[in-house]
């Protein structure tokens, strides 16, 4: 992906973390790269001008999770749809999770995605493999082979690796290839028949709870194999106080453990589920937890306990969501609002600007050894422009994404992206577009 012309990216406020410069620059790009960032630069008569005054500019967003959902689900995403949502939402890169169907545990199906994701040349996606093979937790899956075919990371995500013994020798094994091994913590048993956080909540609405005890004892056992084996260890989804505890502990002692978290769990409660009136677009797995837990989760996320923010964009159809609480499943579409619904942290006082966009960008490159995530000449031009100010209304039926299942839907959100560079192409403009 790569583009010959040349852009200025004018006026606005560049945060680049990994350089350490905050102010008013002039992103000049040049044949695909960064060529220069400047305060006073002459731009050329045949450039191309991005006016980008009051808004920031900032290194491409980069997601560690999201569900593209092909193949196999094709009616909920596809490559070429979630690609064009990411980019709506300032993100230029994906890293797209292998419970598909075929699951993602070969070449074939790694193959597969990166053909479609170069067809749509939207956002770049990476794939990640499955820890074992079929998805089953019972035998590993073939991690040269996943590597060698251009996936950058291993999990079984949507289901834990409940067998500690398999757990030992993923992380063993995936260090021969350098493999992060990210993980989806929650313990099956005691989540049992679980549909939302345990808590007083769940008592009053009569759901069935899960305990945040579910998800801490599986980050406490993962923590040990990790210190046992001295293999990469990410923490997806990090949800519970206890989790980010134990991480922050983790992390003291020098263990190579890194976490994300969602930007739901960073700002809504089991209490919303309760406001919702049982909305299913509430329903997500880890669920929302109690207030403690939210905020257990930002100070980890202000701290560097947790690195960065990631969506776990779950695209679902009307007949996954649009039945009883209980039944229906698990998560919600997350590209096209979470810039939006993370600046509310930067409006609270909660993280810097500068954090943020690390947390969105430099963070994430680092966990699963990515390119991109700073804004340094030579780096390919991967590039988001966001007006933080920006108001507009969530309306889910005008997502790029195919599906619609956002519990913000209805509501003014701050902050939205204008402008997505991906290897110096324009391949999104809120002006152009047709919403
Ligand atoms: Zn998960």
């Amino acid at each position: 992906m790569s583009s010959g012309q040349t852009i200025f990216v004018e006026g606005g406020r560049v945060i680049d973390p990994a350089s350490g410069t905050d102010g008013v620059r002039t992103v000049v790009v040049r044949e695909g790269r960064i060529a220069e960032v400047a305060e006073r630069v002459e731009r050329p008569r045949d450039a191309l001008s991005i006016d980008a005054r009051g808004r920031w500019v900032t290194p491409g967003f980069i997601d560690l999770h999201a569900h593209l959902r092909e193949p196999g689900h094709e009616y909920k995403e596809t490559i070429q749809t979630g690609a064009a949502a990411a980019v709506a939402g300032g993100f230029t890169a994906v890293c797209t999770m292998p419970n598909t169907s075929p699951v993602n545990d070969g070449a074939a199906v790694t193959d597969l995605i990166l053909t479609r994701a170069a067809a749509a040349g939207l956002a770049r996606v990476y794939p990640v493999g499955c820890i074992s093979k079929g998805q089953k937790g019972e035998e590993l899956a073939n991690f040269g082979e996943l590597r060698a075919s251009g996936c950058v990371a291993v999990t079984d995500d949507g289901r834990p690796v409940m067998s500690s013994a398999l757990m030992r020798r993923a992380l063993e094994y995936a260090q021969a290839f350098d493999l992060p091994v990210s993980v989806h913590e929650e313990d099956l048993v005691l989540v049992g028949k679980g549909v939302m956080h345990e808590g007083l909540v769940s008592t009053r609405l009569g759901l069935k709870g899960a305990p945040g005890a579910a998800e801490d004892v599986m980050v406490l056992r993962d923590l040990a194999l990790a210190e046992l084996t001295g293999g990469r260890l990410h923490i997806a989804h990090i949800s519970s106080g206890g989790a980010v505890r134990a991480v922050r502990e983790a992390r003291r002692r020098g263990l190579k453990v890194t976490a994300e978290v969602t930007p739901h769990h960073l700002t809504l409660c089991d209490e919303d589920v309760e406001r919702s009136g049982y909305d299913s677009c509430f329903k997500m797995c880890p669920p929302l937890r109690s207030r403690g837990d939210v905020q257990a989760c930002r100070e980890g996320l202000a701290d560097g306990t947790i690195d960065c923010i990631a969506t776990d964009h779950a695209p679902h159809g009307v007949i996954e969501k649009e039945i009883e609480f209980d039944l229906a499943a698990n998560g919600i579409v997350g590209l096209e609002t979470a810039f939006a619904v993370c600046a509310a942290l930067v409006r609270d006082g909660l993280i810097s600007e500068a954090r943020l966009v690390d947390a969105l960008s430099a963070a994430p490159a680092r966990v699963f050894s990515l390119p991109g995530g700073s804004l340094a000449r030579g780096a390919p031009a991967d590039v988001a422009v966001v007006d933080p100010g920006l108001e507009w209304r969530c309306d889910p039926e005008r997502f790029r994404s195919k599906s619609r299942n956002s519990p913000w839907k209805g509501e003014v959100l701050i902050g939205r992206c204008t402008h997505t560079l991906v290897g110096g192409r324009l391949v999104y403009d809120l002006g152009k577009g047709e919403r």
